[in-house]
């Protein structure tokens, strides 16, 4: 299978005991139908302190630009796939395939999930968007 970003070949990668393909150009990575549901497992069994969450008027301005990027195709049907974001509120975005399920992540895209789980494990309450655009702007 080729990079949907820049045709280099992927190559095999272990992540969490889970083998994906990943491009060793731009670092994107191509998850099957459930690879990240077991990635995700895998995580959550050995999983370090939460880290802080992200500054929320910074990740609503990261989410607005990820949405607007081309959606990448399918490296395995050539289908061009779908920019969602990952799960609700998770502020990110991936592209998946409705073909086959698969899922394309960018660089540093796994990282912001697992800093998401860890925080959805942690079950810190997390300000809402707009309260930290509020409280930004002098209005709370
Ligand atoms: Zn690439
Ligand atoms: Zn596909």
């Amino acid at each position: 299978m080729q990079c949907p970003r820049d045709g280099r070949k992927l190559e095999t990668r272990t992540i969490e005991g889970v083998d994906i393909d990943a491009c060793p150009h731009c670092d994107g990575l191509f998850l099957d139908q459930g690879e990240l549901a077991a990635i995700e497992k895998a995580y959550h069994e050995h999983a370090s302190p939460p880290p802080a969450a992200p500054d929320p008027v910074d990740a609503a301005m990261d989410m607005a630009r990820q949405s607007r990027r081309a959606g990448a195709i399918c490296p395995k049907c050539q289908l061009q796939m779908s920019p969602h974001e990952y799960a609700y509120a998770s502020q990110i975005v991936v592209d998946g395939c409705g073909e086959c399920g698969g899922t394309w992540l960018d660089v540093g895209e796994l990282e912001r999930i697992e800093d998401f789980f860890e925080r959805e494990r942690a079950e810190q309450p997390q300000g809402s968007v707009l309260a930290g655009l509020l409280q930004r702007l002098g209005l709370r």
